[in-house]
């Protein structure tokens, strides 16, 4: 299979090309020329298979030049028993007749990251394998959160690989700093920047393409890649949970094979909701796609009015990891809209990055609104929505997920359309323990963040998973806090290559 560029037509790499590079050269977005086909004589045969069986099957259509052995080995490191806490990896929790939750957070920090950077350190090393010989890959990343926390967990003591992370000091969550500053491993490196996460990720855009560092690089044995869902060997992985979704909606007899379910998404950069897209493309029976957003509702305008449109307030809200204004992913579904035409795709990003803005034609608001919903909530509504799922199923979901199952609802409430739905579940509730404990509780007591997830605890009786639970009184490995100027001398005191 050929991967092109969104935004160049003559760019033609293999899989594994695509994957060691991250991002095309010109600043486009790597994207197979085919979406392969299942039969539902296909989708039968996956139905009979466990997690691992199905994802090997299913990346096996996309990354052709792995041999069997190497995709073996990938994705039995990444999905090895013991590594998620359910053995299905991806579980199913059946909310009524209609809805049931995609519980993606069931990996080792909590979120649903975990479904692809658990993946992607193998897939990442076996491609630089084959076309960066004797080189070192330095993964660097700005994170607003989950992100940092599942790379550095998924790369630390990955041989060849060198991780460094940077947040904003003061824009991410207590519990998220502390599964940060706490990291094992000897590869891993942490950093606080003075400033906001914008910061961070320009910072860290400026280091990879300073022209000086690339050389000190090369002298080194030392590339650059990226661990963020602008790397197709994030988006890939994804793809399978939703084919192994629908399969599970037919053995748990839920929907009878070819029958159509609805899938819901809360969504950022539009990564996890194009992986549905895919899955979508490739034949699951998938009716309509809903995209759930917080009040940053720059996707529900789009989706519904054809105009994307970045000038506009940005808020923080209690489902953080979707405060965005620039979702990155779009671009992909632009291009395979538009019939795969690079010029046009590049046209449109030209003007976003110009003007922060631009109209699709009638033509392609028309099919996305074939396939697409969108819907958006405050942070009122997404608290409600926490308290009416924990008082009506006795089952606690995190603000994310809150705000997906309110699109829903209020999708089902418009359209009256009854289909079988999976909505996914994006992160642990006691990842967010603050938002959670307040939405379903009405005098908080706690002032700190374990007192507050001991006392979610015993408000709801849910488990904390054990990896969080055991950051308590952990001692922070990593204090630095650097400016942003800074982030360069960061990055070579890391790396021991400071002359
Ligand atoms: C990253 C993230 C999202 C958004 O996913 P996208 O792929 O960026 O759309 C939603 N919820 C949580 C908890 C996340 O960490």
């Amino acid at each position: 299979m050929i991967y092109t560029s969104t935004r160049d037509s003559s760019v033609k790499v293999t899989a594994s090309e695509a994957i060691a590079k991250g991002i095309s050269s010109e600043g486009g977005l790597f994207v197979p020329t085919e979406i392969p086909r299942l039969e539902s004589s296909d989708i039968e045969r996956l139905c009979s298979l466990d997690y691992i069986g199905r994802a090997k099957e299913i990346l096996s259509l996309y990354l052709t030049d792995f041999t069997e052995e190497e995709l073996d080995m990938c994705v039995n490191g990444a999905y090895r028993e013991g590594k998620f806490s359910s053995d299905k990896v991806a579980p199913l929790y059946r909310l009524n007749d209609k809805a049931s939750v995609l519980e993606l957070w069931r990996g080792p920090t909590c979120a649903f990251k975990d479904m692809a950077l658990q993946l992607l350190p193998y897939l990442l090393t076996v491609s630089a394998g084959k076309t960066l010989k004797d080189t070192e890959i330095v993964i660097l990343v700005a994170t607003s959160g989950d992100t940092g926390k599942a790379a550095l967990e998924g790369f630390k003591d990955v041989p060849n690989t060198r991780i460094l992370v940077f947040y904003p000091v003061d824009g991410v969550s207590p519990m998220q700093k502390l599964q940060m500053t706490t990291q094992q491993g000897e590869n891993v490196s942490v950093c606080a920047i003075r400033g906001n996460f914008d910061d961070a990720q320009n910072g860290v855009k400026a280091i990879f393409t300073d022209r000086e560092i690339e050389k000190k690089f090369k002298e080194n044995g030392l590339a650059f890649s990226s661990a963020n869902s602008i790397n197709w060997g994030r988006l890939v992985p994804q793809i399978v949970y939703y084919v192994s979704a629908y399969c599970d909606m037919v053995t748990d007899g839920k929907v009878k094979q070819g029958e159509e379910i609805n899938v819901v998404v809360p969504t950022g950069n539009f990564g996890n909701i194009l992986a549905a897209y895919y899955a979508r493309e490739m034949g699951v029976p998938i009716k309509r796609l809903v995209c759930a957003s917080n009040r940053n509702n720059v996707l529900t305008d789009f989706l519904t009015c054809g105009t994307y449109d970045k000038n506009r307030r940005f808020y923080c809200t209690a489902s953080p990891s979707m405060d965005i204004l620039i979702s990155s992913n779009l671009e992909r579904l632009l291009f395979i809209l538009s019939g795969y035409d690079a010029k046009a795709t590049a046209g449109l990003m030209k003007e976003l990055s110009q003007g922060g803005k631009y109209s699709v034609s009638d033509e392609m608001l028309a099919q996305i609104k074939q396939v697409f919903s969108a819907g958006c909530c405050d942070d009122v509504a997404t608290a409600e929505t926490i308290n009416e799922i924990f008082k009506d199923y006795n089952y606690l979901i995190d603000t994310h997920t809150a705000v997906a199952v309110r699109v829903y609802e209020d999708y089902v409430k418009q359209s009256g359309d009854g289909t079988p739905t999976v909505i996914a579940s994006t992160a642990n509730p006691y990842k967010f323990s603050k938002s959670v404990l307040s939405a379903i509780k009405e005098n908080v007591e706690s002032k700190n963040e374990f007192s507050m997830v001991e006392e979610l605890h015993a408000f709801s009786g849910k488990e904390v998973p054990p990896q969080l639970a055991g950051l308590k009184g952990k001692q922070p490995r990593f204090t630095r806090v650097a400016d942003r100027e800074e982030m360069t001398r960061v990055v070579l005191d890391m790396l021991n290559i400071n002359d």
